[in-house]
């Protein structure tokens, strides 16, 4: 945090600085509370009102006391201020590009594995970031409670014995009070044939205080329980960042990391390979690098499939393979997961019927 960032809010002071939900309460929701906090307006002005009212915006104050406001390509502010190229219409760009709605055996359930399911638990999260590929759900309130929401779910997959792994996603699980997490974990945890629960949050990344203590114990009582996080750059990897990964990890609970490969945040060698080394050194294993989909709002986050092939080849070479995390495409439909590297004939043609998933797509020999 750069010093005294606190002052810059009313009720600001390093006791509250510490609370998440403090942080939440004073997350930068519009553009002049982000002007009044980081001291300097956003590029793009009023075009940026309309957009927000698309795609809104929450920055914790954690996380805008990382950005760099005086470097107009800051990576951090990238992924969380708003940008009017968000709303620039490109073909190709869907705002369900895993067709996920098309997944749902009852609503908010995505299943497209056998063995799988990913539960949307909600649609907040801490902070949006501006590559998300479920940025259609921000604006969609949530029908009814917690509870009748996850009744349908739970009931699913008790009457559905192949599913072995239930994701919690969003959104952000994180976002709910210890108790209602607790329920819903243990609403999973208490289905005979469900083995393994997995959570997909990014608050060690924008929220690092809402991994306290309790939460940890939590956790604890559910394990197998595997959490995956989403650190893109290196400029993420705090000491506050670091020592929620920590709690986690001490809590017995693997810590995993899922970076989107984005145009102009980690699409460098030496970006990525000091990413990657951070979290080496942090315990965290890389696991996934991302092609970004083509998600309606996200097409300027977009590289070329090359740029990321390349990329992997460099990585190669300058990388221990403790750090070195599988580059895939999610594709659409019954596909799923398909490593892009190293690029092999069978999933060349695999790619070739999804050219459409790629920018710049041609043969790949
Ligand atoms: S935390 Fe995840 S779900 Fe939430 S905005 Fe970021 S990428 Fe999207």
């Amino acid at each position: 945090m750069r010093k005294k960032f606190f002052s810059r809010f009313p009720d600001g002071s390093s006791r509250n600085w510490q609370d998440w939900r403090w942080q939440l309460r004073r997350r930068a929701t519009s553009l002049p509370a982000l002007t009044r906090i980081l001291e300097t307006p956003p590029r793009g002005g009023k075009p940026l009102e309309r957009l927000i009212s698309r795609y809104p915006m929450a920055v914790t104050p954690y996380y805008l006391s990382l950005l760099n406001p005086d470097d107009e390509n800051d990576p951090l502010s990238v992924q969380c201020v708003p940008d009017f190229r968000e709303l620039s219409f490109s073909a190709g760009l869907t705002d369900d590009p895993l067709g996920e709605d098309l997944s749902m055996p009852v609503p908010n359930l995505i299943q497209r594995y056998p063995d799988r399911v990913l539960a949307i638990v909600t649609h907040r999260c801490a902070t949006y970031c501006r590559h998300c590929n479920r940025k259609r759900f921000w604006r969609v309130p949530e029908a009814g409670s917690l509870k009748s929401r996850l009744a349908p779910m739970v009931r699913f997959v008790s009457e559905t014995p192949r599913v072995r792994e239930v994701i919690l996603s969003g959104g952000d699980p994180l976002m709910f009070d210890d108790a209602s997490l607790e329920m819903i974990l243990s609403s999973f945890a208490s289905i005979p044939h469900v083995e393994v629960l997995r959570i997909g949050s990014r608050a060690p990344v924008v929220l690092p205080m809402r991994i306290t203590g309790n939460l940890c114990r939590i956790l604890k009582r559910h394990r197998p329980l595997w959490f995956n996080t989403q650190f893109n750059h290196p400029a993420e990897i705090t000491p506050d960042a670091a020592r929620a990964c920590n709690r986690i990890q001490e809590a017995g609970i693997p810590v995993s990391n899922q970076s989107v490969l984005l145009q102009g945040v980690n699409d460098s060698p030496e970006v990525m390979q000091s990413l990657l080394n951070g979290l080496q050194k942090i315990s965290v294993r890389p696991y996934y690098l991302f092609h970004c989909e083509p998600a309606r709002g996200c097409g300027h986050f977009r590289t070329d499939i090359r740029k990321g092939l390349k990329l992997m080849e460099k990585l190669r070479q300058r990388c221990s393979g403790l750090a070195l995390p599988q580059y895939v495409a999610d594709l659409p439909g019954q596909e799923g997961k398909v490593p892009l590297w190293p690029l092999s004939r069978p999933i060349q043609n695999a790619l070739r019927k999804h050219q459409d998933f790629f920018d710049n797509f041609e043969e790949l020999d």
